[in-house]
């Protein structure tokens, strides 16, 4: 996907099925499905059906596949953009494209619009930015014009997810914006156990191999972190020529995530 671009998705083709280890976060979710899906039910009383929803979670929790998800269990096109996609770009061209998403997606409503990284373009507005900072503002303004100008009943649910929510601009977080938080963290160990499972289904096993034991040595792995492993398995049991993965070389597997993450976590220091 190249910087910037708008992409819009009609049949998304993932659901709940497909995401693990964050129970409770799904069960949060899945009023928005329903709202989705049968509005009148929420309007026939009064009420108004929430227009932003903010996931907060370490990166590689399935963030963006719990949005995914949303769109592909409610059956609604899904719009993404992210915020980084907004940094760098000349003054004004982040603020139309925002307008531009609105309008494609009001077209195309009941529909979801997902925002990854809202903290890149979210972060709090200070007193004397220059450059740069002035087209973030612009970008982050038309994003709050849009969201206030559309009726909370047409159709339209912002979902953003962030990992540094305490960075945002609070003017994000007011009532009819923002205003749920849903928290997607990183799995514990039947947690782990369970997206092993999602991930190991297109995968022919070893009668070797025990999940509930890998699950176990993966402690501090994210979901993303589990989907590369099961990955790494697969790539060296081909590379030794054999016709199932095993113990062997999930054991290797998580010796290379691990060491992945222990050099990612240097550079970052
Ligand atoms: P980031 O904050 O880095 O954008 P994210 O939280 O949006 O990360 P995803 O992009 O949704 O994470 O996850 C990347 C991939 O990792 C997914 O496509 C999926 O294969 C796997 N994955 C992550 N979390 C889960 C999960 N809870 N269950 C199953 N698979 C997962």
């Amino acid at each position: 996907r190249s910087r910037g671009k708008l992409y819009a998705q009609d049949d998304i083709g993932i659901t709940f099925e497909d995401i693990a280890g964050v129970e409770e976060a799904v069960e949060e979710v899945r009023e928005i499905v329903d709202f989705l899906k049968y509005p009148e039910k929420y309007q026939r009383l009064g009420g108004r059906i929430p227009k932003g929803v903010l996931l907060v979670g370490p990166p590689g929790t399935g963030k963006t596949l719990l949005a995914k998800a949303i769109a592909g269990e409610a059956g609604v096109p899904f719009f993404s953009l992210s915020g980084s996609d907004f940094v760098e770009m000349f003054v004004g061209v982040g603020a139309a494209r925002v307008r531009d998403m609105f309008q494609q997606a009001s077209a195309k409503a009941p529909c979801i619009i997902f925002i990854d990284e809202l903290d890149a373009l979210g972060k709090s507005r200070s007193g004397n930015s220059v450059g740069v900072h002035d087209e973030r503002e612009q970008t982050l303004n038309a994003l709050l014009v849009e969201m206030d100008g559309f009726g909370a009943n047409v159709g339209i649910i912002i979902i953003a997810a962030t990992n540094r929510p305490e960075t945002l601009d609070p003017a994000l977080l007011r009532p009819g914006r923002f205003d749920r938080n849903v928290l997607v963290d990183r799995p514990d160990k039947s947690g782990r156990a369970d997206i092993l499972k999602v991930h190991v289904k297109n995968v022919k096993l070893g009668t070797d191999v025990d999940l509930q034991h890998i699950a176990s040595i993966t402690s501090g792995f994210s979901g993303a972190d589990l989907g590369n492993l099961v990955n790494e398995a697969a790539l060296l049991a081909a590379r030794k020529g054999k016709n199932t993965v095993g113990q062997p070389e999930f054991d290797e597997g998580v010796e290379r995530v691990t060491a992945g993450l222990e050099k990612k976590s240097r550079i970052m220091d």
